[in-house]
């Protein structure tokens, strides 16, 4: 996300390590402490309100043996351990971010990464705002106010309103803390195309690398797809992904209107989107091998071809 446009002095290591994807931040660390913490309390609150209401009941209930008769029941003794799991589970599971279900049953969805797939940041580190930036952020982190200018990938707006106008649900799954991301997308996102917004909280952690797991989203795998230009976020997936070439100051960059055209209008042909993908990416290997289009040097390519 930072870019080589910023130059020197380097921006302070406290304000960038929180916004990539390599370190467990303190937020999350704080997140877990908290959650810990709840669920304690609700464990403590449950089993003495279990206590207290069997006192009542026991009070409450006729010692007189013909009370079966008139209509009393005899409860069947409380599962103490068994209610505590399912109230743990049921709340605050750790990395369990399903969506709500699909507004419409024929929609497909696209997972859409945020840095260098739909824009670029640059931290501002005192030095003049870069040429042709789109608009500024300044989230708190570390309880220090940071500016970010943000540069929106070309025909990204055209890309969104085209899948949103086209039966995708549109999710936004980032790595990127939500502090910094949530103030992107709310300038990003004028229209409120994008139905659900997912932060690195509910990322997935593999070997210190962050994984966006598509399986957690309760959505049929089948009418899901990826685009990310990280190839780690996709790896529990990869017959989902279309990998993209990073974005950072490539003003001529035709990417999301290669997806657009070459993906997206499309994958209607297929009954499965991991078919569409494997078609989609062969297809452009094949260009690229043939030299029509790209560089075989290209990381893209290699994240290509091994999708
Ligand atoms: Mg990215």
């Amino acid at each position: 996300m930072v870019s080589k446009i910023t130059k020197k002095p380097k921006p302070s290591p406290a304000k960038t390590r929180n916004l990539r994807r390599h370190k467990k931040t303190p937020i999350s660390k704080t997140a877990s402490v908290v959650v810990a913490s709840i669920n304690k309390s609700i464990y403590t609150c449950h089993r003495r309100l279990v206590k207290i209401f069997s006192k009542l009941v026991r009070i409450a209930t006729p010692k007189n043996k013909s009370s079966k008769k008139k209509g009393y029941k005899v409860l069947r003794k409380y599962d103490n351990d068994n209610n505590v799991v399912s109230v743990r589970r049921s709340l605050f599971q750790e990395n369990s971010i399903p969506l709500p279900p699909l507004k419409a049953p024929d929609l497909k969805t696209v997972v859409l990464d945020l840095d260098e797939t739909l824009v670029h940041s640059v931290l501002a580190n005192g030095l003049p705002p870069p040429g042709g930036y789109d608009f500024v952020v300044r989230p708190l982190l570390d309880g220090e106010r940071v500016t970010f200018y943000v540069v929106k990938r070309p025909f990204v707006d055209e890309f969104l309103e085209f899948l949103s106008v086209n039966g995708f649900e549109i999710v936004v799954f980032t790595a990127g803390i939500e502090e910094y991301a949530a103030l992107v997308l709310e300038k990003l996102d004028k229209k409120g195309v994008i139905s659900h917004k997912l932060y690195r909280a509910s990322c997935k952690e593999c070997d210190g690398r962050f994984v966006k797991d598509l399986s957690g989203l309760g959505r049929d795998l089948k009418r899901a797809v990826i685009v990310d230009d990280n190839p780690n976020s996709y790896s529990l997936q990869p017959e989902n992904a279309i990998p993209i070439r990073p974005f950072v100051d490539d003003f001529g960059d035709v990417e999301l209107k290669k997806l657009m055209d070459g993906f997206f209008k499309r994958c209607d042909e297929f009954d499965d989107l991991k078919d569409a993908v494997k078609s989609y990416v062969s297809e452009s290997v094949k260009l690229i091998d043939e030299g029509v289009l790209g560089d075989s040097k290209d990381s893209n390519y290699q994240a290509l071809i091994e999708v």
